[in-house]
């Protein structure tokens, strides 16, 4: 028999399993205390627990630990970004940030991703699966315990497409703020989407708190469907039909991010044509300078974003410039994934 993931089950559930294993139920939340609050992920030195249920639980359910394949340090500015390997040898990014109100760490939901944005490393990767909601978890309790830090922010904005991990990604957000675990408020979390739109609705309703951030890049549906291949499936006027529905129904503002590329979306006629769209809407847009992927020449002039920033800001927008972080690390996500693969096929994988 299959071992369950244990990290992945809600207190209820890991409940239930318990009773059905003939065990008392307080004993799920002890254990449950031991993985999310203390971070112990041996069963051995779940000190509390008899010997003789120390061996059911490892019979019955697996603790996914990641392992730390590559770590990189940015010498400009604290960031820290690890490659971690999966149980089944598959690679993930994770990239901790140092801001003034503490740490932040983006995480990914997936290995690769399906959507095919051309100016992101990850699509250049390809999509190989999704992540379990432990996965997800786990960068997190990972990091931490590497880091000696305590993480207070969290943006899905990794690897993948979150809402293409739909039931896998409102899992994690259940398990990273159980009253009885990590209690984080999901007013600390990001979500960002390319825009799957009936996603979109389906997480309106739950009503959680966070923060969507969709990845707009352009407000010309044209342009956009070049970029982004999901625009031809779910056009700008649906998006924004179902960002609007989402801020109805939530009472949260949206951010939209916007990578100002050269020649592609950095015009005028571009930033005017962006504040008609959003004009009277209750959001922001973060302007992005392209991060440099290798096998593309996309690239932004540095006055640029600014330019447009303030061409924006004249027509009412409010905008922001996104501060680039770990620049000299590649913290662009998707790309060490990339090279690992590329080292593997090459059989010179590093242990
Ligand atoms: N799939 C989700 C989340 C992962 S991408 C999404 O599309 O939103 C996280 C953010 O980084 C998105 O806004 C994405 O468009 C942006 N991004 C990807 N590649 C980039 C690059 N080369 N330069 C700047 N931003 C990039």
């Amino acid at each position: 028999m299959e071992k369950s993931d244990i990290l992945s089950l809600s207190l209820r559930e890991l409940e239930d399993a318990l009773i059905g294993a003939g065990e008392k139920k307080f004993r799920a939340k002890q254990i449950f205390h031991w993985l999310h609050l203390k971070r112990v992920f041996e069963w051995d030195e779940m000190t509390d627990l008899s010997v003789q249920l120390r061996q059911t639980l490892d019979k019955k359910f697996c603790i996914n630990r990641l392992f730390v394949q590559k770590r990189l340090e940015s010498n400009i500015d604290n960031t820290v970004k690890y490659l971690y390997r999966l149980s089944d040898g598959n690679f993930v990014e994770t990239v901790l940030m140092k801001y003034d109100y503490g740490y932040s760490i983006c995480v990914s939901t997936q290995v690769g991703c399906k959507m095919g944005c051309s100016f992101c490393a990850s699509a250049i990767a390809g999509y190989i699966r999704s992540l379990s909601p432990s996965e997800i978890l786990m960068q997190i309790y990972e990091t931490e315990k590497n880091e000696g830090v305590h993480i207070s922010r969290i943006v899905l904005m990794g690897i993948g497409e979150p809402l293409d991990n739909y039931d896998n990604v409102v899992r994690f957000l259940s398990l990273i703020s159980d009253k009885e675990g990590t209690d984080l408020s999901l007013r600390h979390v990001t979500l960002s989407t390319c825009g799957i739109v009936p996603r979109i609705y389906e997480l309106a309703e739950l009503r959680l708190g966070l923060t969507l951030s969709v990845s707009l890049h352009s407000a010309d549906n044209v342009r956009r469907s070049e970029i982004m291949p999901v625009n031809r499936k779910y056009d700008i006027n649906e998006l924004l039909e179902a960002c609007r529905y989402y801020i109805d129904r939530t009472g949260r503002r949206i951010t939209f991010e916007y990578a100002v590329i050269d020649g592609v979306n950095s015009s005028d006629k571009d930033a005017d044509k962006l504040a008609d769209l959003l004009r009277g809407m209750n959001c922001h847009v973060n302007l992005i300078p392209v991060n440099k992927v290798k096998e593309r020449n996309y690239r932004t002039a540095r006055s640029g974003v600014a330019d447009f920033a303030a061409r924006l800001e004249k027509r009412g927008i409010n905008a922001t410039v996104r501060r680039t972080l770990g620049s000299d690390i590649e913290a662009a996500c998707g790309q060490l994934r990339r090279d690992a693969d590329k080292q593997r096929e090459n059989g010179g994988e590093q242990n």
